[in-house]
């Protein structure tokens, strides 16, 4: 059996061309082809990145000979791009957030469960090395109980991004859909526990077009009384990104961690003193594939291996971002309700 997986990416998108092509290959991965719904983008992007077919149609992408797809598309297309990849039997790597409505992200995940494939949600942060340290740190106690947690997520985005994400409503836009849904999948990975409920405020600080925020900021409250405060924005051009766990007998200081590239550093500060943790860092997005991949070649095992985010994941991370949005069109705290039974940590 073929190392890697033969995949299609649904999208020809900046997120795929930065880092999941590379990603895939450097897991062992064949890209096939691509779709797009410009014919002559699609031809276009497909030259410049090496991949041998482009096509306009997802049925023809779907009929390539493919083990798995990438759907990288804006938001509102997600949806019915999972459920036809779910109906053809193929494995489904999703970008979050999974789609626009919890209903809607809920079908996504039954449809893989039912077609007997395996569905990811390419929650990046939780495969970095900084990331996996700040949770190993706290499982194994080395902070006490945890009492607060701290996400700085704030950061500038790009002109080339300053699209959909900051214009289109209908595509999925704003500040909490695109960054706070990675803050609540980062937060539940650490703590290894769920959110209940959350307060949150939305800015529009001149990026966002009408009605989309560009920034928020809030206090998530956890099952087990743990309160994490979160700040996301496209807006500041300047401001660093970090993640910071808060304990009766010590502290995480995770910098430069909340970001695509493996960099940052995590300092524990207790009784003793203050001690680096020892990472090594890894690409987040090889590590994301390979553990995907992992999961198709092990989907017959009675105890399957997951891909590093399973599609309840997602649904979960999309819960809190919902929530947060509730909450500041209300002004009142909303309860982070997924609709799932069991944890999906
Ligand atoms: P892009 O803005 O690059 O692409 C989105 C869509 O816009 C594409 O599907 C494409 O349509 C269309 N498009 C792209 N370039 C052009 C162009 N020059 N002219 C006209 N249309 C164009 O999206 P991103 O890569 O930033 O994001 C895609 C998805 O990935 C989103 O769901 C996002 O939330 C997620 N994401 C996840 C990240 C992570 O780390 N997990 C990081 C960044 C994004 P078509 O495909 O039809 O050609």
């Amino acid at each position: 059996m073929a190392k890697g997986l033969r995949w299609g990416i649904v999208g020809a998108t900046t997120i795929a061309r930065e880092w999941m092509i590379g990603a895939i290959r450097e897991s062992g991965g064949e890209v096939v082809s691509v779709m797009s719904s410009d014919v002559e983008r699609g031809k276009a992007y497909a030259r410049e990145n090496g991949i041998p077919h482009s096509t306009k149609s997802l049925s023809t992408l779907l009929g390539k000979d493919i083990d798995a797809v990438y759907v990288a598309t804006t938001n509102e297309k997600h949806k019915a791009q999972t459920l036809a990849a779910a109906k053809a039997g193929i494995h489904v790597l999703c970008e979050k957030p999974l789609a626009l409505r919890l209903s809607d992200a809920h079908q996504m995940v039954a449809a893989c469960k039912a077609a007997g494939v395996v569905m990811g949600t390419n929650h990046h942060l939780r495969n970095a090395a900084t990331i996996r340290a700040m949770r190993d740190a706290v499982a194994g106690g080395k902070i006490g109980k945890p009492l607060f947690a701290r996400v700085f997520h704030a950061v500038y985005l790009p002109p080339h991004l300053q699209g959909w994400r900051i214009k289109d409503a209908k595509a999925g836009s704003g500040a909490v859909m695109d960054i706070t849904v990675h803050d609540a999948d980062t937060l539940r990975f650490v703590l290894g526990e769920e959110p209940v409920s959350v307060t949150a405020y939305t800015q529009q600080g001149g990026m966002g077009g009408s009605g989309i925020e560009d920034g928020v900021m809030g206090v998530v409250r956890f099952k087990s009384g743990v309160l994490a405060q979160f700040n996301d924005a496209f807006t500041t051009r300047y401001a660093t990104t970090g993640f910071e766990v808060h304990g009766s007998e010590g502290s995480l200081i995770g910098t430069n961690c909340m970001t695509q590239k493996p960099v940052g550093d995590v300092v524990l500060r207790d009784a003793s003193g203050e001690h680096k943790l020892e990472i090594k860092p890894e690409n987040l997005y090889v590590r994301s594939v390979t553990a995907f991949q992992n999961a198709v070649r092990g989907q017959n095992l009675s105890s399957p291996p997951q891909p590093a985010a399973t599609g309840e994941d997602g649904i979960r991370s999309m819960a809190l971002a919902l929530a947060a949005l509730k909450s500041a069109r209300t002004g009142r705290e909303a309860k982070v309700e997924a609709g799932l039974v069991e944890t999906g940590l």
